[in-house]
């Protein structure tokens, strides 16, 4: 797709994904249906506090899908929308994106984690924060659970140092899967001297 391409995409006039009305990419309404999910999520690893607005199914798979291709600025409109009301009342937490392996970002010419985090920043009035990088490809073929997570945590690296000590960050990715990604990258941020870490994700898949 050409950049004119995505450029028409993101100011033309879209169809609600969940009930066609035409204007936002999802209306209100829709967006407010979302189902939460049925079971809060636990914490695990350093991370204080895990959170994702919706399960990752219907029109949430389509509102990635857009995240991941055409319209993508106007579906992270939409999810980060969806997701101010979880972000901890009454602090000033950073807002920090969960970096995508390099290789996809690469391919797709933008990071989803990124726009959906600054998106939020903006809609939450908080400020937004690069200071995690992700360097090399992973080669999980056949790599168990423990060396995958090695390799993972070996493959972030936080920058920008002085404002992650004693910060209080939020991470946001698109997907909760596993966890292991925000996991890894509570792990390096406690370690650089965060003070508290959270994870706050659009969608969490429920594995069958
Ligand atoms: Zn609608």
């Amino acid at each position: 797709m050409s950049l004119l391409d995505k450029i028409v995409a993101n100011i033309a006039p879209h169809d609600c994904l969940g009930c066609g009305a035409e204007g936002a990419l999802l209306c209100r309404p829709c967006l407010a249906a979302l189902p939460p999910l049925p079971v809060p999520l636990q914490p695990h690893g350093l991370l204080y506090r895990v959170q994702a607005r919706t399960v990752y199914r219907g029109v949430a798979k389509q509102l990635i899908w857009k995240l991941k291709s055409a319209g993508a600025q106007a579906a992270a409109e939409v999810m980060a929308a969806g997701m101010v009301a979880l972000l901890p009342a009454g602090e000033r937490p950073v807002i920090v994106s969960v970096p995508t392996a390099t290789g996809r970002v690469r391919q797709r010419g933008y990071d989803q984690a990124q726009l959906l985090g600054r998106q939020l920043a903006r809609q939450a009035r908080l400020p937004w924060l690069a200071c995690l990088a992700r360097s090399g490809q992973l080669h999980q073929v056949g790599a168990n659970r423990q060396q995958r997570r090695w390799q993972l945590h070996d493959s972030l690296r936080v920058t920008q140092r002085r404002f992650v000590r004693g910060a209080h960050i939020v991470l946001i990715d698109d997907v909760y899967t596993t966890g292991a990604t925000l996991e890894a990258a509570a792990e390096v941020l406690i370690k650089a001297g965060a003070a508290r870490v959270d994870g706050l994700t659009f969608a969490y898949t429920i594995l069958e």
